[in-house]
């Protein structure tokens, strides 16, 4: 196993993900099977009840892990399924120790951060990294090791030393550490003396930076690369700059352009590693891809406007996949993406009072967007804006698409104003409503929260006679779809029929045909309600179908789009495979 360790100096939040995914990309196009680990310093067990706000969002993963967004850019970026153990926290690590210790497992000694902990972050990292992350089912050749937060900070400290260890353990050339900087830009000058100050706080830690990635506005200048490698004692090409491109699924070309793949190569012996051909054609394949997908953005002119209403848009890093699948959908549709932010409660009658300014502008963005998207949340604050732009896309023939949260609101909506049902609502903020139409689910504790929604990734029955639905066509007219899910409620099977008798179409229900799993009217452009979140599941390569859909008639687009792809593969259904045929005709197979 080769690890290739990434942290992050000077300030955090400059893209270590970005490119520590970058690099496991071009390792995968060099032909090898790439696994990723991230490890976050943080007591939480895992991200599923922090704050999206303050965190960004949570991202899902098949086996039901609530991991660190950053986990999303793995999959995305590596076509890789990771699971609940590819995030390390350190409230994982405790308890996994202190587990061990009440078990007696420790034979009377006394527990400590070293060795103890420091031994089992190395446990977890060497079982984990070993774990088949893609269709081929094999053991990954390379681990990408991302250190969440910046060397020097207090709770990082025993996961850095557990790193310096590791980098014995591996041995030579089975370990490599990418440390990423920030280069900041003083008017027009580039200052070094931060990632000088990082990369020796790096050495007295007990790690041995292989290649420095630097962050900066601009290109990094010839003279600020030699500054560095003299003041850093490092060669000049391991100085890499990583600069503000126009997206970052450019990143991977900025770093192949600076031999980035090379120097790894060097380093991690790569080119006498036993390689199957297979693997190789299709990291080839994988790359012209890529180029081809990355670049083509730069030449589309064609611009769709897409509104997402949501109750997080102060941080867009809380719907991360939403607009990631949102990018990937657009990528295919060779159209250029303009999201536009909505906060929901702007929508909403009582802000025409207090803030006139705020509410037009919203109902301008909503009433002149060409789609419009209401993703998952959780709690009251917004809602009646969300129902509110559910009823403008349903009255006026506008694409609409409503995930977990947002279907279950446009089930609301259509309940109150078409099936007459005026004091429908949500559980979810009024235990006592009188016409439910969305509940609690049975099954799920109410007592503990962390962990216990329904979660991960479950099948979705399309039900007979809904060949018609528009998104059961784009899947391939499959029987059965896989999503991700992540929900505490649900649609109230005691409402399915009256609502049905409205109009309503449930297409898709589970296993038991109890509950609901996608909503679609017929007589409608695009309107569609998933219980699951299909954005966990496009990838750069591969987007979702559901997504894609969305955004194809947005674009006035999806009849072609839908022939184009109603036979490629699609992640949600694990039928990625490394085969023969697939390579030959170069189909999206990541
Ligand atoms: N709050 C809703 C529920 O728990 C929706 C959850 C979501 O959007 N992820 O069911």
């Amino acid at each position: 196993m080769k690890y290739v360790l990434v942290s992050g100096g000077v300030i955090s939040g400059v893209g270590k993900g970005i490119i520590a995914s970058s690099c496991g990309l071009l390792l995968k196009t060099a032909g090898l099977a790439v696994s990723s680990i991230k490890i976050d310093p943080y007591l939480n067990l895992d991200a599923g009840l922090m704050n999206p706000l303050e965190h960004g969002e949570c991202f899902v993963l098949d086996d039901g892990g609530e991991a660190d967004l950053d986990l999303g850019n793995y999959e995305r970026y590596l076509g890789v399924t990771l699971g609940r153990d590819n995030n390390i926290t350190t409230g994982k690590i405790y308890q996994h120790v202190i587990d061990k210790e009440r078990r007696g497992d420790y034979l009377g000694k006394t527990v400590q951060i070293v060795p103890h902990l420091t031994n089992e972050i190395q446990n977890w990292v060497e079982r984990v990294a070993k774990v088949p992350v893609d269709e081929s089912g094999r053991e990954p050749d390379v681990c990408i090791i991302e250190l969440g937060g910046t060397v020097g900070d207090i709770e990082s400290a025993p996961f850095v030393e557990a790193m310096s260890q590791l980098q014995r353990r591996a041995g030579k050339n089975n370990f490599l550490q990418i440390q990423v900087s920030y280069v900041p830009l003083i008017g027009s000058e580039q200052k070094t003396k931060p990632t000088q100050r990082a990369i020796s706080d790096v050495r007295s830690a007990g790690l041995r930076p292989d290649l420095i990635a630097c962050r900066c506005e601009t290109p990094l200048e010839e003279s600020t690369i030699q500054k560095l490698a003299s003041a850093c004692q490092v060669e000049r090409d391991q100085v890499v700059g990583v600069h503000n491109v126009a997206s970052t699924y450019q990143v991977p070309l900025l770093l192949e352009r600076q031999g980035f793949l090379h120097g790894i190569k060097d380093i991690l012996h790569i080119d006498s590693m036993k390689k199957e051909q297979k693997l190789l054609d299709y990291g080839q394949i994988i790359w012209q891809e890529w180029q081809g997908l990355a670049m083509s953005q730069d030449h589309v002119f064609e611009v769709v406007s897409i509104a997402l209403v949501g109750k997080y848009t102060t941080l867009h890093d809380s719907y991360m996949s939403v607009s990631k699948a949102l990018e990937h959908a657009a990528m295919h549709c060779k159209k250029k993406l303009d999201l536009i932010w909505v906060e929901s409660s702007h929508l909403e009658d009582q802000h025409e009072q207090t803030n006139p300014a705020e509410y037009y502008k919203a109902w301008h963005a909503v009433s002149t967007a060409s789609g419009i998207i209401v993703p998952g949340g959780f709690g009251e604050r917004g809602t009646e804006g969300m129902i509110k732009s559910a009823h403008w896309c349903r009255k006026n023939n506008v694409p609409f698409l409503g995930v977990c949260l947002g279907m279950q609101l446009a089930v609301v909506e259509f309940a109150r104003n078409v099936c007459g049902m005026t004091k429908a609502g949500s559980a979810e903020f009024d235990e006592q409503c009188e016409q439910p139409a969305i509940i609690y689910m049975p099954e799920i504790d109410k007592t503990k929260l962390g962990g216990t929604m329904r979660l991960g990734k479950r099948a979705t029955i399309f039900q007979p006679g809904t060949e018609w639905s528009r998104l059961r066509k784009l899947y391939g007219d499959k029987q059965e779809v896989w999503e991700r899910h992540r929900h505490r409620y649900e649609v109230n099977p005691d409402m399915v029929e009256q609502l049905e008798k409205g109009g309503l179409s449930f297409v898709g229900k589970d296993e038991s045909g109890k509950r609901m799993e996608i909503i679609e009217l017929k007589d409608h452009k695009w309107f569609v309600g998933v219980q699951f979140h299909p954005e966990y599941l496009s990838r750069v390569l591969a987007p979702s179908k559901t997504f894609l859909g969305f955004f194809a008639a947005s674009a006035g687009c999806l009849d072609s789009i839908t022939e184009l792809f109603k036979d490629t593969h699609d992640l949600s259904h694990r039928e990625v495979r490394l085969s023969v045929s697939s390579l030959q005709t170069g189909n999206s197979l990541v």
